[in-house]
């Protein structure tokens, strides 16, 4: 790792790899297959944050593999159409309807900024609503988080944001109806669309309430403004179409990334035909990618949503369900406050009793018994995402016998953490 910090800031490519929220420091993965990643030490780990949500197969999986090998004799890069792009595009539309049309690009903070420039060009408005907590990319945009009180006008919270884009953004508390509705009372003639991860990953795992999505569907239709679901942790996982078909509320643009890419960097803008057609060269959007569409980058995601059948997916959601139930009891019977739940794949716990409802209540939680019982859950080889405010990950490689050791580890982990 000295190398690495020489090499890059903070030692890593990507924040949130270094450890920063749980203290000490990254392993160096080397090697991963099925549910399990092994470490440049030859450790062994059980894998629940899966490059951070891609690997719904589990590492290395062979349909992936050998579709990769497929694509990449005929070679890797082309800039011009392919037919795999087509067989994707299909099979995410055979599953989210509401992507009536999409474009491919190589990232979700790609995704998310073009579907915001989309938004403001549909609308001619140029402010827009996102929730606390919720992460979008990194596009200057959405870099804003909330101020205290209520709902407030955006501060950014990276210097190199200017104030004058940031006060563009508002924010309100996840599941605040109330907060949001006030946005729109005050600026709603300005509010090109809500931006939202419908189930939160990204300031650990919050489910919405029942009226939380249909009522930003109805503050959006009322005010004029577009409803943008970003789905790029929730698509594929909560439901095989995404949190749209779960919660059954439509939104007028969705971002997908991850899944879709199967490991490889994809992800994508799409929904309603009369917006996606705005985009360039279509209509005057501009938005343009060298790598958007690659041909490896696509049989990756036609091999793993060929695989990922509403069976395998039932099958991953109910072992998530297992793992969940079987901490919820390890915590009771230990006596720790705990609340954890999933939906489809995708799991969260925090260390606190009452429900977690908003990124305010995440952060109420017990952030130094996270921290101690992330380094025992890894060094008893279960790898968790190392911050509080992650969501966590099950693949198909998750069978009953890594679940049943997880549980088994997570056990001596809660016991050790707990001093
Ligand atoms: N949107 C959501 C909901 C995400 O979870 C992420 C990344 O974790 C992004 C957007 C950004 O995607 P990327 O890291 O591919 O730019």
């Amino acid at each position: 790792m000295s190398r690495a910090r020489e090499l890059f800031p903070g030692g890593v490519n990507s924040p949130v790899r270094a450890f920063g929220g749980v203290g000490g420091e990254p392993f160096v993965a080397v090697r991963g297959e099925g549910a399990r990643i092994w470490d440049a030490d030859d450790n062994e780990y059980i894998d629940y944050v899966l490059s951070w949500g891609p690997l719904v197969l589990g590492h290395a999986a062979p349909v992936v593999l050998d579709a990769l090998r497929d694509a990449m004799v005929r070679g890797t890069s082309f800039g011009i159409p392919t037919g795999l792009e087509i067989t994707l595009a299909d099979m995410i539309r055979a599953r989210m309807p509401h992507v009536e049309m999409l474009r491919f690009v190589s990232s979700g903070t790609e995704a998310t900024m073009s579907a915001l420039r989309v938004a403001r060009a549909a609308t001619g408005r140029d402010m827009f609503i996102k929730f606390d907590g919720c992460y979008h990319g990194h596009a200057d945009s959405f870099l804003v988080k909330a101020g205290s009180g209520v709902a407030t006008l955006g501060l950014p919270n990276s210097p190199g944001v200017p104030d004058a884009l940031a006060a563009l953004t508002l924010t309100a508390p996840f599941n605040d109806i109330e907060a949001t509705d006030s946005l729109f009372r005050a600026h709603g003639e300005r509010v090109a669309a809500i931006f939202v991860e419908p189930v939160v990953g990204n300031a650990g795992f919050i489910p919405p309430d029942a009226a939380f999505l249909p009522a930003l569907r109805r503050l959006a239709s009322a005010h004029g403004a577009l409803l943008i679901f970003d789905e790029v942790m929730t698509g594929f996982r909560v439901a095989p179409g995404g949190a749209a078909e779960y919660y059954g509320v439509i939104p007028d643009l969705t971002t997908l990334g991850k899944v879709i890419g199967g490991g490889l960097p994809v992800a994508a803008y799409g929904g309603r035909r009369d917006l996606m057609n705005s985009v360039s060269p279509s209509g005057p959007v501009y938005q343009a990618g060298t790598l958007s569409g690659n041909p490896l980058a696509m049989a990756a995601g036609i091999a793993t949503l060929s695989a990922l059948t509403p069976d395998v997916h039932r099958c991953i959601a109910a072992r998530t369900r297992v793992l969940v139930e079987g901490l919820r009891a390890i915590a009771a019977r230990r006596g720790v406050p705990f609340t954890a739940d999933s939906i489809g794949s995708m799991f969260g716990l925090f260390f606190r009793a009452e429900p977690v409802r908003s990124y305010a209540d995440a952060r109420g939680a017990d952030l130094a018994l996270f921290r101690r019982f992330f380094h025992a859950s890894l060094d008893r080889g279960v790898y968790l995402a190392p911050s509080a405010f992650e969501a966590g990950f099950m693949s198909a490689a998750h069978g009953d016998s890594e679940i049943a050791i997880t549980l088994q580890r997570l056990d001596e982990a809660l016991g050790a953490a707990r001093g």
